[in-house]
């Protein structure tokens, strides 16, 4: 048998695990709901999921808990230690130690912890789009901004194991509040959530006359997804936004490009399924707003290859890896 890793990445709404070959083939895969179990120690019913979720992997393939190593992607601020310091879209599972839960129900399981947008980076470089590159950036596009660094082709984590929190980068000291705590942070703009208000206020703004009308002349009923199907049919106004959308999303990009001289970004998360709009627009914005377009190379802009299973796959390598 050639060597088995699997990957859990844990959502915020479901728990998604992978069984991968060493060349990041899927063999295998178990989907379950995310446990929210505010009564019980922190962690505790994250870590029943895991080892539900391995051990159905486990059985059903006719391995033991020794043939495999575990990978594990958790929404949040991970320390070197594997703790997870803050999870704000996994509150039950603020300041676990995940791995000692798991270590607890399983004592051989062999298991690392890792932010899930690290994890999407690692899938991505390894084995996906931006396989050769060695100065990349994963940007997750979901409800918010989800980042991984590879930088001269190591994971970026930084001091405490934070880095990457590329979403609460402030792009306007002046914007809305973030969950954060802070003003005008990033994924205000570019992300999911993004989509939403910049669709708010150009209805409120008059600036979407069709769709408005189509929603019975209430400009509060438009919602980002009416924009996105929108734009998609080609309705101008529609369009119009995206492109603010896409100028958030390169401003963002023109950042890190200026500060880590990345060459590729790969973008996944839900609000990817906009991207046969939404990263041509970036791409274009980016020559505008980074320094010196003309005397570097063009920033390429890729959509994900694994998009929702970037997280799980890169799991299971940093497990690989770790024990190998
Ligand atoms: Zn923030």
């Amino acid at each position: 048998m050639s060597r088995v890793s699997l990957g859990v990445d844990i959502g915020g709404t479901k728990v998604l695990a992978l069984a991968v070959d060493d060349a990041g083939t899927e063999l295998d895969a178990e989907r379950i709901v995310t446990p929210h179990v505010a009564e019980r120690p922190a962690g505790e019913a994250t870590a029943d999921a895991v080892i539900s979720v391995v051990r159905t992997l486990v059985a059903r393939n006719g391995w033991s808990l020794a043939d495999v190593t575990v990978g594990v992607g958790l929404p949040g601020m991970m320390t070197h230690d594997g703790i997870l310091a803050f999870a704000p879209n996994l509150p039950t599972a603020s300041g676990a130690d995940l791995g000692a839960h798991l270590r607890a129900r399983e004592s051989e399981i062999r298991v690392v912890c890792a932010n899930d947008a690290d994890c999407a980076a690692v899938a991505e470089y390894r084995w996906g789009a931006a396989r050769g590159c060695d100065d990349v950036i994963m940007v997750t596009l979901g409800t918010g901004i989800g980042g991984g660094i590879i930088s001269g082709g190591k994971l970026v984590r930084g001091r405490s194991g934070f880095a990457g929190e590329i979403g609460h980068m402030v792009v306007d000291a002046h914007g809305p509040r973030c969950a954060c705590g802070s003003r005008g942070c990033w994924e205000r703009y570019a992300s999911g959530a993004g989509v939403a208000r910049l669709s708010r206020e150009a209805a409120a703004a008059g600036r979407l006359p069709v769709l408005v009308a189509r929603h019975g002349g209430d400009p509060d009923a438009v919602r980002g997804e009416d924009v996105t199907a929108a734009a998609a049919e080609g309705l101008p106004e529609a369009l119009a936004v995206i492109d603010e959308v896409g100028w958030w999303l390169a401003l963002g990009i023109a950042n890190l490009a200026a500060i880590l001289d990345c060459g590729t970004f790969v973008i996944g998360g839900g609000l990817s399924q906009a991207s046969s709009l939404l990263l041509p627009a970036a791409e274009r914005h980016v020559k505008d707003l980074v320094e010196g377009a003309a005397a570097r190379p063009p920033i390429d802009i890729r959509v994900s290859q694994f998009n929702e299973k970037s997280g799980a796959l890169g799991a299971a390598w940093l497990a690989a890896d770790h024990f190998s």
